[in-house]
This record gives structure tokens, sequence and C-alpha cells, in this order.
């Protein structure tokens, strides 16, 4: 069965990269009907941080990412590794390293003087024990390195990308796999971490970023000196902005929940990840569920090239699931947003209002923070005029207008039909068009001349008792 797995490390939010990453593995896990695992590689003790994780895990589970195992923990497993890096010693194909730092940048320097790509020179790869015992007298550090024979060909096929060949000597040899530890075992690297892990959970497609391949490389011959089965690759194309540049801090959001901040559907979010470096077979169809995007899910529509990241294309799928949505849904996902803009929930605006609101606006909305702004003028007390508002005040005929209006509201239980009445008998009144009624009314009752439907939005006034104080004032 497929088994696949996404490994985060903890030394930021849940990235867009990652995220998009864990979308391509959950679906391939679920169109195979296999499992989707969850490791957080947390050996860079520095820089992993607790928040980091629990970002991390809130941000797949918002994202309605479920993983069937885990978390792991790396730092939980460090007797795993020790046992891995002995299996190693013991086969012969690691040995400790003693060269300084010192001499491992005279060795760069020299390389670079005769234009030479850096590399280690596998100078301690055969240290007689005197050696290794004089180099431990003297108070050296080590790290421990795995042999990589220059000649070498590492060759797989990966299923974005197809044959790949390396050679052993593209890999800068004898790989560090390990740092030094009191115990002479060491703190595991990277490289060495992952296959020991993804080997124990019987892991059979690596899916991750193609900044990963040349970790693929190295790690295929770990596969290799353990004797295990070397899982497939799928190396996913990078997330690019506008420019063409991998998308990074700089163009704003990298973190999961900033586009949750920004108004972004958790539904929209994976719909759009799902299409950023893949299509369906019907490539006309962009909006689908995770279920039903991994029915149709394969490497062979999985683009080598890389994947520009398209707001418009976001927004218009985060309209679509908007308008598509309930409306309790919808509602229960603006509550936040109003309370988050320090709108009271009060003075008769319950539940049934709130969702007459969302009735109203929610067509309009293509992000959710959409709402905060088209809904001020139904959480403040006053509003503020616009100048065409305020010019159309004062045109000829407004204020008797509204005038007439405030005096119908009298004896009047405001409905549609009622107000509909209510501007047919002004218009009368007054013997103005029907035209200059409304926006009169527009102008006084939300200090705008365009908006969402007006009888609706007076309606909703009308509930919580804002429509007549607004008329007077702007009379
Ligand atoms: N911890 C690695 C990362 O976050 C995992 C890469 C992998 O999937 O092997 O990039």
């Amino acid at each position: 069965t497929v088994r696949v797995r996404i490994a985060p490390s903890p030394t930021g939010n849940l990235h867009i990269g990652t995220a998009r990453t864990a979308v391509f593995n959950w679906l391939f896990a679920r169109h195979h009907g296999g499992q989707f695992i969850l490791r957080i590689e947390d050996t860079d003790l520095e820089r992993s941080r607790p928040e980091y994780t629990e970002n991390i895990l809130q941000g797949l589970r918002w994202l309605g990412l479920t993983w069937d195992e885990g978390p792991f923990f790396q730092t939980k497993r460090l007797e795993i590794y020790k046992q891995a890096v002995q299996t190693l010693f013991e086969k012969g194909l690691a040995y400790r390293c003693y060269t300084t730092p010192e001499e491992l940048e005279a060795l760069r320097e020299a390389q670079k003087a005769r234009n030479e790509a850096p590399r280690y020179d596998n100078r301690h790869r055969n240290l007689t024990p005197e050696q290794e015992a004089a180099y431990k007298a003297e108070g050296r550090n080590f790290v421990i390195r795995f042999k990589i024979d220059d000649d070498r060909e590492i060759v797989w096929n990966d299923l974005v990308r197809g044959k790949m060949v390396w050679r052993g000597s593209d890999l800068g040899g004898d790989m560090v796999i390990a740092r030094a530890a009191a115990d002479g075992i060491g703190i595991p690297l990277y490289n060495f971490a992952v296959v020991v892990d993804d080997m124990d959970m019987q892991i059979t497609h690596v899916i991750r970023g193609e900044d990963h391949i040349a970790n693929t490389a190295k790690q295929i011959l770990l596969y290799e000196a353990f004797g295990a089965k070397v899982p497939e690759f799928a190396h996913t194309p990078l997330i690019l902005n506008q420019e063409g540049r991998k998308l990074s801090k700089r163009d704003g959001v990298t973190s999961i929940f900033d586009f949750k901040q920004m108004g972004f559907t958790a539904e929209a979010m994976v719909n759009y990840m799902t299409l950023l470096g893949w299509s369906a077979p019907d490539s006309t169809q962009e909006i689908f569920t995770l279920e039903e995007a991994a029915k149709q899910f394969g490497f062979e529509r999985v683009n080598k090239a890389g994947a520009k990241f398209d707001w418009a294309k976001l927004d218009w799928i985060n309209s679509q699931y908007i308008h598509n949505m309930s409306v309790d849904k919808l509602t229960d996902l603006l509550i936040p947003a109003w309370e988050e803009a320090g709108y009271q929930l009060t003075g008769g605006r319950e539940r049934a209002w709130l969702d007459q609101l969302v009735t109203l606006i929610g067509p309009s909305l293509t992000r959710l923070v959409d709402a905060v702004a088209m809904s001020k003028l139904f959480f403040v007390e006053t509003v503020e005029f616009s100048d065409e508002a305020t010019a159309q005040l004062k045109q000829e005929g407004s204020a008797a207008t509204l005038k007439s209006v405030i005096a119908a509201l009298e004896n009047h239980q405001l409905t549609e039909t009622s107000a509909q009445e209510i501007i047919k008998q002004v218009v009368k009144e007054q013997n103005v068009k029907k035209g200059l009624v409304m926006k009169a009314l527009r102008a006084g009752l939300t200090g705008d001349l365009h908006g969402p439907d007006l009888i609706q939005s007076w309606l909703l006034l009308n509930q919580i008792g804002l429509d007549k104080p607004r008329l007077i004032e702007a009379v």
C-alpha cells in the first residue's frame, strides 16, 4: 500500500510551499487508498520552536489535510538514528572525520583558487586507530561521514521529472551524517535522519519540492547502504512569484495563516494549491473539493515548470466558495472577522439578523474580510457621508423627500411591501421621480450612493432602530 509523508521542520510557521507539498501527498495517498504520515523534523534544536510545531499542526488541520499517523518527532527518535549510524560503522561505510573548520576553510580556499567547486577531499576516510587517537588527544571534535565514491552512478525515475542521473562526484565528497556527541555516535543530520525515518515508516513515495533533488541523490546512496528498498520520488515544482522567482517572505505572504488573515477560506486555499502545478484531466475544471481532486490526482499531470502564484485566480476561486456557501456557514466565518474589526454584535444584531446581513452582502464578497468594509454601515451609529452622498442630500427635493419618509415611518411597520408603499406614496406626495427618492434614501441611510440592495439594507437598519435617526440626521 501507498505510504507518503510530510516532514516539515518547525523552524517557522506553516509555509505555503510546505502546505502545497502536503496537499499533493494527501491527494496521492487518498487516490491510492494509502496513508499520509506527519513527521516533525525538529533536530535543529536551535531553530526549532514548539509554537511553530503548533502552527504547522493547526494549519494542516485548518486546511483539512488530516493525517493518518503521527505526528512523529525526530527528537524522540534519536536512539533509532544512533543505531543506524552504528550499522553503517559496522558495514565500514561510515567514519569519524576530525578535520577542523579551519582546515576545511583552507581546503575551500585552495579549491576556489583553482576554480574548483568546493568539496571535502575525503582525507580522513582511512585513518589508522593511532591517527584517530592522536586527533582525539588533541581535543579535536568530529563529524561522522558516509562514504560516497566519485564514480558511483545514481539513477532514479522521478515521477514528475523522468529519468534523473547523478554521479557521486556531484555530491561534494563523503557526506556528513551526524555531528559530534559525547557518546561518539552523534546527532543526526537531515539527510540521514530522513532516510532512517522513511525506511522505518515504510514510506513508498517521497513527494517533496524540487529544492530537494540533490538530497535525493545522496539519500538513495544511504538506502542502498542499508540494503533497503528505495522509494519512488516525485519532485514538485516550486511556487514562483510574479517575477518568476521563488515565492518568499518578501512577497508579503508565506505562512498559511497569512492567507486566512487576508480572508481566504480553507476550501479555496486547498483548491488553489491543488492547481499550483497540477491540472485535472479536464483542464477546464478548476473547482473541486480535496476528495474530488484525489479521485483524479496523478503525477502525469504535474508540471515540471515552476507554478506562478496567481492572485486573481485565488480570488476567483475564493469568491466561488463564498458564493456557494450556506448562509449559516458564511455567518460563522464572518463573525470572527467582525469581532476582530471591533464591531459590537449587540443592539438587535442577533443571529437571525446577521444571517440576513450575510444574505445581503455574501454575493458581493471576494474575500471574507471584504465584509468588514461592506457592512460597516450596519454596525456604526452614524455614518460618514461621501461627497456624492452629501451632494445628493443637498439636491432640490431630497430633504423634503426624506422628511416624508420619516413621517411615513411613524405609521408603518417596515416590511418589504410597506417599504415599497412608502416610496410610492412619497413619489406622489412630493411629485418627484422614484429615482430621486431611492438616491436620497440611500444617501441618508448609508452615507453613500453605492452599496447592497437598498430595500434590504433599509429593513436591516430598521430592525436595529437605526433608519429613522439616520434619516433625521440627513435632513
Ligand atoms: N524537513 C524537510 C523540509 O522541511 C523535509 C523534506 C522532505 O520531505 O524530505 O524541507
